[in-house]
C-alpha cells in the first residue's frame, strides 16, 4: 500500500524524524493562506499523487506548470495552485496518461546546503532491511545505479536491534556529511530505520534527503509504502489508504477476496492458484499471446467469487478473449462450471472463452460444460489451451 507525500511526512513526524513544516490544501485559496500561515520568504507548492518525478513533471492542460514549485508570494502561491488543482501531472512515474491532482502540500522553502538520497527497502537474499544511499542526491537511483554503481552505499541492519552506532558511522563518512550533521545522523538515521520496522514497510524512499545551512538532516521528499500482509496489524492505516490512486478493479477485487493484477495484454485469465496463474501466463506468453491480467481466485472460491472475477475481467476493454484454467484440488471444477454457466448467463460472456480442467470432479464438470450448449471451447491441457486462446485471436 502506498500513501502520499504529505501523509508519510506526518508519520515521521510523529516519529520524530525531522520534515519541513507543511500544510495540507484542496483549494488556491488555501494555498494562498498557508503561504502566508508558514512566514517563510519562499513557500513549495507540491502536488500530490502516489507518483515520483514531479518536479520535472508537467500537466496536459498546462505544458509550462511543473508538479513541484517554488513560490515566493501568496498570489504566486494561489495562481499556480490554480493550475494543478484539478489538472493531469505526467512523470516519468505515472505514464502518458497521467495522475489527476486533487490535493497540494504547502511547504516551507528550505535553505538546501546539499541534497542526498536514501532509502530502506527489503533485501530478500538476507531478509534483513537494507539502506540504500548516495552522496549524489536529487538524481533518479535507477540511473545512478546503471552509471555509477560505486557511488552507491548498502548497509543492512538487524530490524529488531536497529541501526548501530558504527553503522551511522559508516554512513555518515560515505556520505561526506560534516560535523554539524554527523550530529544530526545519529538521530536521523536510527530513528528512520525503526520506523521502517515498527510500521512494516516495504519502502521509504527520501530522495532528496537536504544537509541545510545549518548542519540539519531533513526529510525532504518522502515515499513510504507498505506490507499488504502487514496491514491487520495496523488497521489505523485503512484512513490513509487513498482508492482514487488505485486501479478500480484491483480495489474490486481485493474486496471480493481475489488477487488481480492488470497487465497490458488482450487475453484475460481465471485461474486458481497463484503459481499455476504465473504458468498460465507464461504459456500464452510463450505461443505468441500477451495476458490481459494475472487473476488468482484462490483454493476455496465459492460462486459468487467467480461472477465477480469473470465480470472483473470482461470490464476490461482490452480483453478479447478469456482463458479459465483449473485445477480442482481444495477447489471443485464442477463449482467452477457452476459459476462459469452462472456468469455466462448473468453478464453475457461475448469474446471466445477457452476452458482447461483437471482434478476433483472433472468428469461432472466437463458434462455440465458440453451440456450447457455455450459456445466454450476446451482443452486437454495447458499447452493445448494457451495455443487454442491465441488461435482464437487471429481467426
Ligand atoms: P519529486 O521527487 O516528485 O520531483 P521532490 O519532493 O523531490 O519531488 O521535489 C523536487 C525538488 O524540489 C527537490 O529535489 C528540491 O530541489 C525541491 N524542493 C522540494 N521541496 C522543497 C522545499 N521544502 N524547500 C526547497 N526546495 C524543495
Ligand atoms: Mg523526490
Amino acid at each position: 500500500m502506498k500513501i502520499h507525500e504529505f501523509q508519510a511526512k506526518q508519520l515521521f513526524a510523529t516519529a520524530n524524524v525531522p520534515v519541513p513544516q507543511g500544510v495540507v490544501v484542496t483549494s488556491p485559496q488555501d494555498a494562498g493562506k498557508a503561504f502566508d500561515e508558514l512566514g517563510t520568504p519562499v513557500a513549495v507548492v507540491k502536488s500530490q499523487i502516489h507518483a515520483g518525478g514531479r518536479g520535472k513533471g508537467r500537466f496536459k492542460e498546462h505544458p509550462e506548470q511543473a508538479g513541484v514549485v517554488l513560490v515566493k508570494s501568496r498570489e504566486e502561491a494561489i495562481a499556480n495552485a490554480e493550475r494543478m488543482l484539478g489538472s493531469t501531472l505526467v512523470t516519468i512515474q505515472t505514464g502518458e496518461e497521467g495522475k489527476q491532482v486533487s490535493t497540494l502540500y504547502v511547504e516551507q522553502g528550505l535553505d538546501i546546503a546539499r541534497e542526498l538520497y536514501f532509502g530502506i527497502v527489503v533485501d530478500r537474499e538476507s531478509g534483513l532491511p537494507c539502506i540504500i544511499a548516495s552522496a549524489e542526491g536529487g538524481m533518479a537511483i535507477e540511473e545512478l545505479a546503471e552509471e555509477h554503481p560505486e557511488k552507491i552505499i548498502r548497509i543492512e541492519y538487524d530490524p529488531g536491534e536497529g541501526l548501530q552506532a558504527f553503522q551511522v558511522r559508516k554512513l555518515a563518512y560515505a556520505l561526506e556529511l560534516d560535523k554539524a550533521a554527523q550530529k544530526s545522523a545519529m538521530s536521523f538515521f536510527p530513528k528512520l530505520c525503526k520506523f521502517f520496522a515498527d510500521n512494516d514497510c516495504s519502502m521509504v524512499e527520501i530522495n532528496p534527503l537536504v544537509v541545510t545551512g545549518s548542519g540539519d538532516l531533513l526529510a525532504l521528499d518522502a515515499k513510504v509504502s507498505f506490507d499488504d500482509n502487514a496491514m491487520f496489524r495496523h488497521k489505523n492505516f485503512d484512513e490513509l489508504r487513498d482508492l482514487s490512486e488505485e486501479e478500480p478493479n484491483e480495489v474490486k477485487a481485493q474486496d471480493a477476496g481475489l488477487s488481480y493484477v492488470k497487465l497490458e495484454g488482450n487475453i484475460g485469465c481465471l485461474v486458481n492458484g497463484a503459481g499455476l496463474a504465473m504458468s498460465t501466463m507464461d504459456l500464452i506468453k510463450l505461443h505468441g499471446g500477451e495476458p490481459a491480467n494475472f487473476l488468482d481466485v484462490g483454493g476455496g472460491a465459492n460462486v459468487d467469487q467467480v461472477t465477480e472475477a469473470f465480470r472483473i475481467i470482461l470490464s476490461d476493454e482490452n480483453v478479447k478473449a478469456v482463458l479459465v484454467n483449473i485445477f480442482g484440488g481444495i477447489m471443485k471444477c464442477d463449482t467452477i462450471v457452476e459459476a462459469l454457466l452462472a456468469a455466462y448467463d448473468k453478464i453475457g460472456i461475448t469474446v471466445p472463452l477457452v476452458v482447461r480442467l483437471e482434478g476433483t470432479n472433472v468428469e461432472v464438470a466437463r458434462k455440465m460444460l458440453a451440456d450447457s450448449g455455450k459456445k466454450i471451447i476446451t482443452a486437454t491441457d495447458l499447452t493445448d489451451a494457451a495455443q487454442k486462446v491465441v488461435a482464437t485471436l487471429s481467426a
